[in-house]
């Protein structure tokens, strides 16, 4: 039940992002956002269902779910052409196991100088500088202390390292998760709006045009407001993989009994 289920929640979110794209400028209208489909926390089964039904680009954000999901032989055979997006806090002793995932399409967390470096060496020894790694830098635009990311302030500097010292990296984008709960009568997400101010600082710093470069923001909650802010990326889960349990509350579970009734999927 649980597959009609995301066949379902598919086919409302594309129909939400069509209406949504229509509400775009004139620039943006030929545009057709990404949709990232985010399955942390869910089955490969629900994967494969959704891969059937057209879907190519998924997200996760735990390296270690990346690398089962991403070496899982059943996904391999029967998702040939996946895309692997990692939308999570990378760790620079973690880039060998990301880098090694067949499938790995982009990684949308990169947020300082040694991260860039340490996966531009890393792709080097995997793909023998064939082919670039595409990343976005992500920036803390809330300036909230749990959240990822270099400060606004620090964008130019992130992306020239990117651009100048990583020759195994492309810069596709700029990514952004924002605050949760923002109440949208109050006017255009300030997120949205400083990632997008972001983005015009540094494509003027690197001398190229604005719409070189993509924005990943919008998730379940905004990303039809986010698309009417420009978003080329949005990363949507719950949205189309129905609620799920906090990782941190799965593995209280399994070591607490009183709480039985939590589980991961
Ligand atoms: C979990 C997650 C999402 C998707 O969140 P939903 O609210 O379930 O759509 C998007 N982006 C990031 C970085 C996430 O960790």
């Amino acid at each position: 039940m649980s597959e009609i289920d995301v066949v379902k929640g598919l086919r409302i979110v594309r129909e939400r992002i069509q209406a949504a794209s229509k509400n775009r400028g004139p620039e943006l209208r030929e545009v057709q956002p990404r949709l990232v489909a985010v399955s942390k926390t869910k089955p490969k089964e629900l994967i494969i269902k959704a891969y059937e039904y057209g879907q190519r680009n998924f997200g996760e954000n735990y390296v270690q779910e990346l690398v089962d999901k991403g070496h899982d032989t059943e996904i391999i055979e029967k998702c040939s052409d996946i895309k692997w997006h990692f939308i999570g806090r990378l760790q620079r002793n973690k880039v060998s196991k990301v880098v090694s995932v067949p499938g790995l399409y982009l990684v949308e967390t990169v947020d300082s100088d040694k991260l860039a470096t340490a996966l531009d060496a890393a792709w080097a020894k995997q793909k023998g500088e064939t082919a670039k790694l595409k990343v976005m830098a992500q920036i803390n635009t809330s300036g909230e202390e749990e959240k990822n990311g270099c400060t606004p302030e620090e964008a130019i500097q992130l992306v020239k390292h990117i651009v100048d010292k990583c020759p195994n990296l492309e810069l596709v984008g700029l990514m952004t998760i924002g605050k949760f709960g923002y109440d949208l009568s109050k006017g255009p997400n300030p997120d949205f709006i400083c990632l997008k101010n972001v983005r015009d600082q540094v494509c003027q710093a690197l001398g190229t045009g604005s719409n070189r470069l993509e924005l990943s923001m919008g998730m379940s909650d905004d990303f039809e407001h986010a698309i009417e802010m420009g978003s080329t990326n949005v990363r949507v889960g719950s949205s189309i993989f129905g609620h799920r349990e906090k990782l941190s509350a799965a593995h209280i579970d399994s070591v607490s009994e009183g709480t039985k009734n939590v589980s991961v999927s």
